[in-house]
């Protein structure tokens, strides 16, 4: 915290210095204070006070101390990343300062609750670990082994929640479908720590990686696939790679190779006009963004048709940084934006591939009166196998 201001002169608070300096590890220092990253953030198109991501920064710089609410607002959506002309990694600086927050005692009650969560239950919804696969109680789903050719990894809201256990569901038919040998860990699912990662709580967050690194490495597992995006980016940017053979992918990613291989494809016409909306952790954090939209060109009869901002300036949903777990006030959604902008294409459909967007643009859809269903690219491929358009359910409805 600054000490004290006596003139001109600023008197900072060495202990806090030292936090933030070492938190940030000097990624700061390249930022010439342009405001590029301020006039980019979305926060600007809800709030009549944009979060000045410029001055973040540049407390960052200084190691001072007191950001206030604007820390905790962050989607870590990586727009203003994109654009920052001096490649300043703004969402790791970000977290770093939530991380000296957090050892400040700063941080927003709620999150607290998220990380005691995935503490005694493994999951940040606070669902019991020995519910995690009652998804799949139908399924008979094989126990992963050294010798299948990859890993599902579920993820916790793809487990828990009933609305994104539909996604999971899916993408079980296309695997089978596939002739994929693969296998889940059940109960055993451990949560990724991407919740924990990204509300900045770095050394809780790495007891977790460390842990499950030398539990893939035991399992023998080589490819993982992922429902989320979330997951699969901090597989693929977080977590060390133990036995050389660790290979993250996205379900998407996953997909797409399948259908090149010629191992998955769709003989039926399911005729539908869908815009794809982008997830920040897929297209921006990990440079995804042709696989998805190659599974739903692979499907005859879909067009598939973009929103005025798609790919790397595509627009956040509010979901991600730990945002699910916060309170968003109504009109200060960014998903009321998208579905706007969805909405304008004349689509049916609105797909993507991230439950948090899902959830997120559902809400805004629904809230606004808008008639437009949600749908994850796997669940579109499911209809594409039977080609029978399936009835968009409500978020959370009862399976
Ligand atoms: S866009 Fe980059 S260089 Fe410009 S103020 Fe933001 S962080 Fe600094
Ligand atoms: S990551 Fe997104 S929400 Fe966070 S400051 Fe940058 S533009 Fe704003």
């Amino acid at each position: 915290m600054v000490e004290e201001k006596v003139g001109d002169v600023l008197t900072l608070d060495d202990r806090a210095w030292e936090q933030v300096v070492q938190a940030t590890g000097g990624a700061a220092a390249p930022c010439y204070q342009c405001g590029v990253c301020t006039a980019s953030c979305p926060w600007g198109l809800v709030k009549q006070e944009p979060i000045s991501v410029r001055k973040l920064i540049h407390s960052a710089q200084l190691g001072v101390d007191g950001w206030g609410d604007a820390l905790w607002l962050c989607t870590t959506c990586g727009l203003c990343e994109e654009r920052c002309p001096r490649g300043v990694p703004i969402t790791d600086v970000i977290r770093s300062l939530r991380g000296v927050s957090w050892r400040q005692r700063q941080e927003p009650a709620e999150l607290r609750t998220l990380l005691w969560g995935v503490y005694w239950d493994s999951n940040p919804w606070g669902r019991p670990p020995s519910q995690r696969n009652q998804w799949a109680s139908d399924l008979d789903l094989p126990r992963f082994s050294a010798e299948d050719e990859v890993l599902y990894y579920v993820g916790c809201t793809a487990s828990y929640d009933r609305r994104m256990q539909k996604i999971a569901r899916s993408l079980v038919t296309l695997f089978r479908e596939a002739g994929v040998r693969f296998g889940t860990l059940g109960d055993d699912e451990p949560c990724c720590g991407e919740s924990v990662a990204s509300v900045g709580n770095r050394e809780y967050a790495q007891e977790i990686i460390d842990r499950n690194a030398k539990l893939f490495e035991n399992e023998g597992v080589a490819t993982v696939v992922t429902t989320s995006p979330h997951c699969f980016e901090m597989f693929a940017r977080r977590y060390p790679n133990l036995s050389g053979r660790f290979k993250p992918l996205h379900y998407t990613q996953y997909l797409s190779q399948l259908i090149s291989q010629g191992r998955l494809s769709f003989d039926h016409e399911l005729p539908m006009r869908v815009t794809y909306h982008d997830p920040c952790y897929l297209g921006r954090h990990s440079g995804v963004y042709d696989e998805p939209r190659r599974i739903l060109e692979a499907i005859p009869g879909i067009e598939l048709v973009e929103m005025d901002h798609n790919r790397a300036e595509a627009l956040c949903c509010g979901g991600g940084g730990g945002r699910m777990w916060t309170e968003t006030a109504a009109g200060e959604r960014f998903a009321d934006l998208r579905a706007i902008e969805a909405a304008e294409t004349k689509a049916e459909a609105l797909v993507t591939a991230c439950s948090f967007c899902i959830s997120c643009l559902d809400d805004s859809l629904k809230t606004s009166g808008m008639e437009m269903p949600v749908f994850d690219v796997s669940e579109v491929a499911v209809m594409a196998l039977s080609a029978k358009p399936a009835e968009a359910e409500p978020v959370g409805a009862p399976v």
